[in-house]
């Protein structure tokens, strides 16, 4: 069965490049008849912003979009990141690493970490908490298939030994995320290209700890009018529960999908059931033609 998923980070309100996201995943899951889950990934408190889960949850109700079960909070589910990170442990394919990022910088000259704690291990007698834990990727280059984006290889370099969990004891986004994934069934990720980086490293994980892995679709980004990404870091409005109508509308055109005028005055719920019938992946462009407003 095909279960979907939207995973917003309370770290900002949801912006128009969310709404794509949420739609995506959404009418993706409700056309194969799917469920589609909620899980927010709120594991990096210090990011969060105050009162946004709330919101992104209000949010995606005024738009009509309705998950199928309990919403997951990632801040609950410690314990199981932890026994992921103890499989790893044992299977000698995760190492602590005592190395803060300017370290790295001044030794490397760039960020990519250069496995410096794993050849001094020897010297490492204890280890204490203050440390991160990477992953030992001795992967020389991976291939995956994108749904939409086609074949993906990514070599080593880009990739090389990421942390899976911080200095300050946060988890990584990328255990995190595949961890829950697994248990939670899913079985499709539609999610923007943001993100297109991370469902590598994902897959790595999961077949590193025997974990099935999900399909992935990466939509495009939307650009704010000077060519930027939409994002919380550039300011992208926060999404409005004025003009839902026209919002949807003008989602569902940049998403490649069929329109309707009668969309301009019809009740949400008739929008979203006609959209989940017209529904045509394929027809997802490459690049958006249209650039929003900010
Ligand atoms: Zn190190």
């Amino acid at each position: 069965m095909y279960i979907g998923r939207f995973a917003p980070s309370p770290t900002g309100e949801l912006h128009f490049g969310s709404l794509l996201a949420a739609l995506a995943s959404y009418l993706d899951a409700k056309s194969n008849n799917g469920l589609w889950l909620l899980r927010i990934d709120d594991i990096d408190p210090p990011r969060e912003l105050p009162g946004a889960s709330d919101t992104i949850i209000a949010m995606l109700q005024a738009f009509g979009m309705q998950w199928d079960q309990d919403i997951v909070f990632q801040s609950e589910r410690s314990h199981l990141y932890q026994q992921a990170l103890n499989q790893l442990q044992q299977a000698d394919v995760s190492y602590p690493c005592y190395c803060s990022r300017k370290e790295i910088k001044q030794r490397t000259s760039h960020s990519r970490y250069d496995r410096y704690c794993l050849s001094n291990k020897t010297t490492t007698t204890t280890i204490h908490t203050h440390c991160a834990w990477r992953f030992k990727n001795d992967t020389s280059s991976f291939i995956w298939q994108d749904t939409i984006l086609g074949e993906q290889r990514i070599e080593h370099s880009e990739n090389a030994d990421f942390i899976l969990k911080r200095s300050d004891s946060l988890w990584a986004y990328q255990l995190a995320v595949t961890v829950d994934d697994a248990a939670m069934g899913i079985t499709h990720v539609v999610r923007g290209r943001d993100l297109l980086m991370e469902a590598t490293k994902q897959l790595q994980l999961a077949q590193a700890l025997n974990l099935p892995t999900p399909a992935f679709s990466h939509i495009p980004l939307v650009k704010n009018d000077s060519g930027q990404k939409l994002s919380k870091q550039n300011l992208a409005p926060a999404l409005s529960t004025t003009q839902i109508n026209h919002q949807l509308y003008t989602a569902l055109q940049m998403l490649g999908q069929k329109t309707n005028d009668k969309f301009k005055n019809a009740k949400i719920t008739d929008i979203l059931l006609q959209a989940t019938q017209d529904w045509n992946p394929a027809t997802i462009p490459l690049e958006y033609s249209t650039q929003i407003r900010t």
